[in-house]
């Protein structure tokens, strides 16, 4: 059975391992896989942007609290973080660049500025 073109559907004559009817589709393709992935990028980079001004904003003098009804009412977004800290004692900041946040009790936050 003879495959088809993943782009235009034209079926593909000859070689087994070949992909795409033509050049122009196996280019439209791979483009398309650009800009998915750019724009994937672009959605992760303003959510973190976002939630860094959060922080940034609730935390003016590098240490404080706060309550995770504030984050959300500004809406911060718990899924998108740079990295993770864990300290000797077991407790996981949660940083976006160099503002973190430590879970507390009862849905309070402490906010805290990791200097360089
Ligand atoms: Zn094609």
């Amino acid at each position: 059975m003879a495959k088809e073109c993943p782009v235009c559907g034209t079926k593909i004559i000859g070689r087994a391992d070949k992909k795409f009817c033509s050049d122009y589709c196996r280019n439209a393709f791979n483009n398309q896989l650009n800009k998915d992935s750019k724009n994937l990028i672009r959605n992760i980079n303003n959510r973190l942007r976002k939630n860094y001004r959060i922080l940034e904003e609730l935390n003016p003098n590098e240490k404080t609290k706060t309550t995770k009804t504030k984050l959300i009412a500004k809406g911060f977004d718990f899924q998108h973080f740079t990295s993770i800290y864990t300290t000797k004692t077991g407790n996981i900041y949660y940083f976006v660049y160099d503002q973190g946040y430590l879970p507390l009790e009862n849905e309070f936050y402490a906010l805290v500025k990791r200097n360089s």
